[in-house]
């Protein structure tokens, strides 16, 4: 047989740990015997990173940008333990957010379903689509530590203005100040995909933000959404059937819990990293979210929601068997190579994009799956089999018909 040809490079980012070795396997085992693969490889491992001085990690971006779609492995992002294991030379911030930092846009985070698998929340019969801004807010927050008798104050100057608030006088105690940022530019990107991701996919979407508390930063967000709407979208969405609802975030939680699912959740940068973890694991598990960030000038990146599986890679080193999940790692990669065949015209690459996923799909329904899944598995008359990381693999390959 002959191998599906491509015509630009995918951006490839290899990563860290457990999800580092299932990368290489997710490529021999299902991508290579049938794709020529072209990419265009940025080894972004912990130990990389620190021998390029995180170079890699921006260089990697800067070639998403140029080529338009890219797929990441999952990332340690180091911390004190990590400084000393990997003897880095400095705390380097988050692989994740210095792209995101770079590229902007939106991650779109949405669960995996399968016949068998029963969300915890019963009701939730259809995808709950989280869209989550990808700048600004805490993960560009300068913090500080302020001592009794300190006065922390907000400042906005220029050449010829200055404005000042007092945040918080410490009379008589030591304490702690925040500042973030988000920028008007970033939020209307934010509304616009958020918005065109909408009407691709044909779902309602629900806004959510803490206005009434946030009278100036959480209401910006509140209006640039409902200008741009009203601007734009909103005879799009009639057409298409569909609607925009902004909600206080504490009422969104709560109708996110009875409905039925089936609609797009837009979150701020923060509710949108701590609700997509919950709306995963409500589905199942985290290893059965896929997650893709789609920038303001159309690029995409594909990867898996959940880190680096820290705990099963040292089993591996062990030489145990492990029985980690994959899918969200093959869904990233039959995500990009799905994006690459559209926008290069290769329909051959999109089919064995669509061909990747269903084999995975028809592998968990037959029975097979991994460990993290067994418990949660109910379907009439199946025997459940609980396989190994590789073995999961192998018997998606089986599966493939394309
Ligand atoms: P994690 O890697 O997501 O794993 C947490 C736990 O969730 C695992 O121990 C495992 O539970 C379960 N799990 C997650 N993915 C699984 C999979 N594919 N198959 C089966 N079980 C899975 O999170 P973490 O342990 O908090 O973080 C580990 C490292 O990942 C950290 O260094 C962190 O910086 C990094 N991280 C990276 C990203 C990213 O690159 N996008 C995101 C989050 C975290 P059991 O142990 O109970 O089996
Ligand atoms: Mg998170």
């Amino acid at each position: 047989m002959e191998k599906i040809k491509m015509t630009t490079p995918l951006v490839e980012m290899d990563g860290d740990e457990m999800t580092r070795i299932i990368w290489q396997w997710i490529k021999d085992i299902l991508i290579t015997p049938y794709v020529d693969l072209k990419s265009e490889y940025y080894d972004l491992s912990l130990k990389n990173r620190d021998a390029t001085d995180d170079k890699v990690t921006l260089d990697s971006a800067y070639a998403t940008s140029k080529h338009g779609v890219a797929v990441k492995c999952a990332t340690i992002t180091p911390n004190a333990q990590r400084l000393t294991e990997y003897s880095l030379k400095k705390l380097y911030p988050s692989p994740n957010a210095t792209i995101r930092a770079i590229l902007d846009g939106t991650v779109f985070r949405s669960p995996i379903i399968v016949e068998g698998i029963t969300p915890y929340i019963p009701n939730w019969k259809a995808p709950i689509v989280i869209a989550r801004h990808a700048y600004g807010d805490l993960y560009k927050s300068v913090e500080a530590r302020c001592e009794a008798g300190q006065v922390a104050k907000l400042v906005i100057e220029d050449t010829k203005t200055k404005k000042e608030a007092v945040i918080h006088n410490f009379t008589d105690t030591d304490g702690i100040v925040m500042a973030m940022h988000n920028t008007d530019k970033s939020i209307f990107a934010f509304a616009r995909s958020c918005f065109n991701y909408a009407l691709d996919k044909k779902l309602n979407i629900w806004f959510s933000t803490k206005d009434t508390i946030s009278k100036t930063y959480d209401h910006r967000f509140k209006d640039i959404f409902a200008d741009l709407y009203k601007k734009e979208y909103e005879a799009k969405f009639k057409t298409a059937g569909i609607w925009y609802e902004y909600t206080l975030i504490d009422d969104m939680v709560a109708r996110v819990i009875r409905s039925d699912g089936g609609f797009i959740w837009a979150c701020k940068n923060y509710d949108g990293d701590v609700m997509s973890d919950m709306v995963a694991t409500a589905f199942g598990s985290l290893a059965m979210m896929t997650s893709v960030l789609v920038s303001p000038d159309g690029t995409f990146e594909y990867e898996a929601a959940h880190g680096t599986v820290t705990r099963h890679y040292y089993k591996y080193l062990l030489g145990e068997t492990t029985s980690t999940n994959s899918c969200a790692t093959i869904f990233a990669w039959s995500g990009a190579l799905k994006k690459r065949g559209e926008l290069d015209g290769l329909a051959d690459l999109v089919k064995f994009a669509e061909a990747i996923e269903v084999a995975t799909l028809d592998t968990i329904r037959a029975g097979v799956m991994t460990g993290d899944l067994v418990a949660m598995f109910k379907r009439d008359g199946v025997v459940v089999r609980k396989v190994d990381t590789k073995e999961f693999l192998e018997e998606i390959a089986k599966n493939l018909k394309f």
